[in-house]
């Protein structure tokens, strides 16, 4: 069922039902009012029946049925009939019945009283007289009353039914007008296709409906979805450069070696370069392959000391041309620096960013920390070396990414993503300070 049908019945049903009470209500309230004064109105009667029986107390009985055949009788089916306190009818209509003496009896005690018999309504009276106590029972229907409820409740359902038909179109109406930027929204998102992402949904600069509120969470899911497509076809494009590079350097070396005889010497020569580019790409699938591959298996978990990772790190390091100096803070609170993590990837998360720092330094002494603070161990490798600009911070964790500055160095552009994507599954993160030509300094936040 479409949404605009589904909300204008579900209005509409509800409408039905605070309706229906009320107009039950209302009728209720009426029948209860309209009976309370026909009641009124019967006691009225009792009592000038009383009274005239009152009045005049040496009237025989056959005068009495005289004058009370005149007394014009306004209620419908109207009965009055007298009853002295012995139970015995003073005064009763032709072809009615008494009235049991239990009800007497209940008149007696109460003074009062009002009952419903039947379709009657009654009321009994007692009077009290030195000529001697007398009951006055009278009993009508409300006829008249009975017709206008009648009447009423044809009106009421008529009109609720009315209300209920009026009701559902104009839900219809605004459902429909509530659904229709729903549906725009829909009809500009369906012809957004792989080609076209960079095409946004258009959001009023003024109103921050939950419509706008959606075009903007469609318009935010694109930009990431752009991203993450521009992101995967620089990965194509790098990834396929960087493995080209060794073969088309293979197939060039050894197209021209195997164009004319060699000496030994020469074909020697060519093997071994041969062999360096295949290790580069051996390494590069390597690397990808570990990249494509980590994850945090729960059983290989264990604690890890951070600091002992460091300074491995920094021994099998410490070999090349640079000095390293590390700093182990407060190595004397042994336990302090540990975590639940992977030793391996741990490992290559440092070693890669140690490596960068000696790479980009030319060789320059590099400054490794470890500290914590309340919430995080940090580790901060810092050189002084090339440094990169503000703006690729955020790139330079990419597969294949290498800034313009780095170009002469060695490298393919992996290391780093794979180092981002160790210190996430340990939940850390990593932060870059950097100026060009002065430096860099790359901190590694792990929760404590
Ligand atoms: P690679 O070192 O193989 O180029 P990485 O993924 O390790 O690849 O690094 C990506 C890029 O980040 C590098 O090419 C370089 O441009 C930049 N970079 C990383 N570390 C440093 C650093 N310490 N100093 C300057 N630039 C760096």
């Amino acid at each position: 069922m479409k949404l605009k049908n589904k909300l204008s019945l579900q209005f509409t049903f509800l409408f039905a039902v605070v309706l229906f009470v009320v107009l039950f209500g209302i009728y209720m309230l009426e029948d209860s009012t309209r009976k309370v004064s026909f009641y009124d109105k019967l006691e009225d009667r009792a009592f000038v029946v009383g009274e005239f029986y009152f009045r005049e107390d040496n009237m025989t009985k056959e005068n009495f049925k005289e004058v009370i055949k005149k007394f014009p009788q306004t209620l419908s089916n109207e009965i009055a009939s007298i009853y002295n306190d012995q139970y015995q009818p003073v005064f009763i209509k032709e072809n009615t019945a008494r009235w049991p003496k239990e009800i007497i009896q209940e008149v007696i005690a109460n003074k009062k009283i009002r009952f419903t018999k039947d379709d009657q309504q009654v009321v009994g009276i007692y009077f009290v007289d030195n000529s001697g106590n007398f009951i006055v029972i009278a009993s009508a229907t409300d006829d008249t009353g009975k017709e206008n409820m009648k009447t009423l409740s044809i009106i009421m359902l008529f009109s609720f039914l009315i209300s209920l038909v009026i009701t559902f179109f104009l839900g219809r109406l605004f459902a429909t007008m509530a659904v229709n930027p729903i549906n725009k929204i829909i009809d500009k998102v369906k012809i957004i296709r792989a080609t076209s992402l960079n095409k946004r949904l258009p959001v009023g600069k003024i109103s921050h409906d939950e419509i706008n509120q959606l075009s903007i969470t469609i318009n935010n899911l694109l930009e990431h979805l752009e991203q993450s497509f521009q992101a995967q076809q620089s990965f194509i494009m790098n990834a396929s450069h960087e493995l080209r590079t060794p073969i088309t350097s293979i197939i060039a070396d050894a197209e021209i070696t195997l164009r004319n005889t060699r000496e030994v010497d020469e074909y020697k020569s060519t093997l071994v370069s041969i062999t360096k580019d295949a290790e580069r790409l051996n390494e590069i699938i390597g690397t990808l392959l570990e990249l494509a591959q980590i994850n945090l298996d729960r059983s290989e978990l264990q604690v890890i000391q951070l600091d002992e990772v460091l300074w491995e790190v920094a021994d099998e390091w410490g070999k090349s041309e640079s000095r390293i100096h590390v700093d182990y803070g407060l190595a004397v609170n042994a336990g302090r620096y540990s975590i639940m993590g992977n030793r391996r990837l741990l490992f290559i998360a440092l070693s890669n960013i140690l490596k960068n720092a000696i790479k980009f330094s030319n060789h320059k002494d590099v400054y490794c920390k470890i500290t914590l603070n309340a919430e995080s161990i940090i580790i901060s490798i810092k050189d002084e070396g090339i440094g990169i600009a503000s703006s690729e911070f955020q790139k330079i964790f990419q597969p294949f990414y290498r800034v313009a500055n780095s170009q002469k160095f060695p490298g393919s552009g992996i290391g780093l993503a794979l180092t981002e994507r160790i210190i996430r599954l340990h939940n850390g993160k990593i932060e870059i300070s950097s100026k060009l030509d002065e430096g860099s300094e790359f901190r590694i936040l792990f929760p404590r």
